[in-house]
C-alpha cells in the first residue's frame, strides 16, 4: 500500500472509498495479521464485509473498527482521515467550527470527532524524561469566549488564578514534553508528577516556587529566581517549558477560545502530541495516529453527561 503522501489532497485522493480506508486501518491496527478483538484468536476468516473469528468458542464477526474509538461511528472513514490530518498538521489545532466547514459536517459532529481524535493522541505510556528537565506550572482557561482579543486579554489579566485550571508540565531539553491537569498545585501533586516522569540522575530546573524545593535531595536541582528578575543561572533556564505554555495558551485562546476544565486534559494531550512529534512530517503523523486507533471507545454520553 502506498503510504508516502505529501499532503491532504493526496490522502483524500487515495482514500477515495471506504474499502481503501479500511485497508489502511487493518494494516495499522494488525500489521497484516488480523486478530479477533473479541477473544484474541489469531486465526480469522475474511468475509465480504470484514472478518469472522475462526475459534469455535467465538465465531464472532468483526471489522477493523470493532472495539476501537471509531466503532459505531456513522461517518465515512474518509472524513475521519481528513479530521485527523487537519487536527494534527495545523500547528495550533483546528476548531470544531472550522473543521465542520472544511469537511462538510455539523459543528457538533466535528466537536465529537475532535474529542475522539484527541483521545487517540493521548500517550498512555510516556517514556521517562532524562538529562536536563524543566518543570513549571501554569494556569489555563476561564470562560472568556465571544470576546475580542483585547477584551479577553483584559479579562485574563483580571482573572484570579483560582478561576483557572492548573497544569503542571515537564520538558526534556531538546526532547519531549509531558503535562498533567491537576486540581491544585501542591507538594503532593507536583511530587507525584515529577517522581513518576523524571529519571533519577536528571537535572531538574525550576523557578523558585516552594513546591519544587522538595526535590533538592532527589535530583540535581537548579533554581532560576524569576521573582528577582533572573532568567538564566549557570546556563540553566526554564525557557523551553515557558515556550510550550505560550503555544498551549495561544492555541486554546486563539483557536478554541476557551475550554472547560473538564476537557482541558484532552487539549493538553493534543498539544503534547504535536510537540512531541514535531520532527516528523504531517503525513507521517497522520499514519502514526491511525496506528493508535485501538484506543477505547469514547461515547457522546461519556463526554457530555
Ligand atoms: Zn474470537
Amino acid at each position: 500500500m502506498k503510504t508516502q503522501f505529501k499532503n491532504l489532497l493526496q490522502i483524500l485522493d487515495y482514500f477515495k472509498d471506504e474499502a481503501t480506508c479500511r485497508e489502511l486501518l487493518e494494516l495499522q491496527r494488525w500489521n497484516g495479521k488480523p486478530t479477533c478483538p473479541h477473544c484474541g484468536h489469531e486465526k480469522v476468516y475474511r468475509t465480504n464485509r470484514g472478518f469472522k473469528c475462526a475459534s469455535p468458542k467465538c465465531y464472532k464477526k468483526f471489522s477493523a473498527t470493532t472495539g476501537t474509538i471509531l466503532e459505531s461511528s456513522k461517518l465515512p472513514l474518509r472524513i475521519w482521515f481528513g479530521a485527523i490530518y487537519l487536527n494534527t498538521a495545523h500547528k495550533k489545532g483546528i476548531s470544531s467550527h472550522q473543521l465542520g466547514r472544511d469537511l462538510g459536517i455539523s459543528q457538533r459532529t466535528a466537536w465529537f470527532v475532535l474529542q475522539r481524535v484527541r483521545a487517540m493522541l493521548k500517550n498512555n505510556n510516556p517514556a521517562l524524561l532524562a538529562g536536563t528537565v524543566e518543570a513549571d506550572e501554569t494556569y489555563v482557561g476561564g470562560k472568556i469566549s465571544n470576546k475580542t482579543y483585547r477584551q479577553r486579554k483584559a479579562i485574563a489579566n483580571k482573572f484570579s488564578r483560582d478561576l483557572k485550571t492548573p497544569v503542571v508540565g515537564l520538558v526534556e531539553r531538546g526532547g519531549k514534553v509531558h503535562n498533567v491537569v491537576v486540581d491544585t498545585v501542591n507538594n503532593k501533586t507536583v511530587q507525584n508528577m515529577v517522581a513518576s516522569t523524571v529519571k533519577e540522575d536528571s537535572v531538574l530546573v525550576t523557578d523558585s516556587a516552594g513546591v519544587y524545593t522538595q526535590f533538592a535531595n532527589q535530583y540535581q536541582h537548579e533554581v532560576v529566581n524569576h521573582a528577582q528578575g533572573e532568567y538564566f543561572r549557570n546556563g540553566f533556564h526554564t525557557n523551553t517549558i515557558e515556550g510550550y505554555w505560550s503555544l498551549l495558551k495561544r492555541g486554546i485562546i486563539g483557536i478554541y477560545h476557551s475550554t472547560s476544565k473538564r476537557h482541558l486534559h484532552r487539549y493538553c494531550d493534543e498539544f503534547t502530541y504535536r510537540y512531541n512529534t514535531r520532527h516528523i512530517s504531517d503525513t507521517e503523523r497522520f499514519i502514526n495516529v491511525l496506528s493508535r486507533v485501538d484506543t477505547a471507545r469514547l461515547t457522546w454520553n461519556q463526554l457530555t453527561k
